[in-house]
């Protein structure tokens, strides 16, 4: 019997595909084998990062503007671009009135994040699937009905296809906003000029 592809994994290989139950599993979760799940209080930490920049820029940057647009259209028709796997997670935030802020911001953290912590996500895939499971996590999911792997990959890619470009605008932005502030503080707390 053929063992498991995942790296140091001895354990026989499920019935379909070529990793043990472990990693299958993970695989569908995460988009990777040796995939985990990102720590919640890392997401929330960074979405409150990027939260002021989409607020303060909701109507002034048209990149912003344009993705609340398209957030609120998704929320209120998910299964028209995701069908109805994948939209019924989404109705699922929808229905718990969530503001298309909070989605734009859930994907900018995992930006953040990625960024923050370039090994952690071990490819594209894993970053879609991350993606994903963030937006979703705005809802409480019963794991009776936990989304399928294909359902994770759709909202990632929708996700990704769509905003990167915006997100590394929102990354920059959140970085000036870092230097401003150290700015300040060290203009604060620097020494009187010796007469
Ligand atoms: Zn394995």
């Amino acid at each position: 019997m053929e063992s498991c592809a995942a790296t140091a994994c001895s354990r026989s290989r499920a019935k379909r595909g070529r990793y043990c139950k472990s990693h299958s599993k993970k695989l569908n979760k995460y988009g990777h084998p040796l995939g985990r799940p990102i720590p919640r209080n890392w997401l929330f930490h960074f979405a409150a990062q990027a939260m002021p920049v989409i607020v303060a820029h909701s109507t002034d940057h048209p990149g912003i503007k344009l993705a609340l647009g398209e957030l609120q259209s998704l929320l209120g028709a998910p299964h028209v671009l995701l069908g109805s796997r994948a939209g019924d997670h989404i109705a699922r935030i929808a229905a718990t009135a969530i503001e298309p802020r909070y989605v734009l911001a859930m994907v900018a953290s995992v930006a953040l994040f990625d960024r923050d912590q370039p090994r952690f996500l071990r490819d594209a895939k894993a970053y879609r699937f991350a993606i994903a499971r963030a937006v979703l996590s705005l809802a409480p999911c019963p794991r009776s009905i936990a989304p399928r792997s294909r359902a994770l990959d759709a909202i990632g890619s929708l996700m990704v296809t769509r905003y990167s470009a915006l997100l590394a605008v929102i990354l920059a932005a959140i970085d000036t906003t870092d230097r401003q502030a150290r700015e300040r503080a060290a203009a604060m707390s620097a020494p009187l000029p010796t007469l």
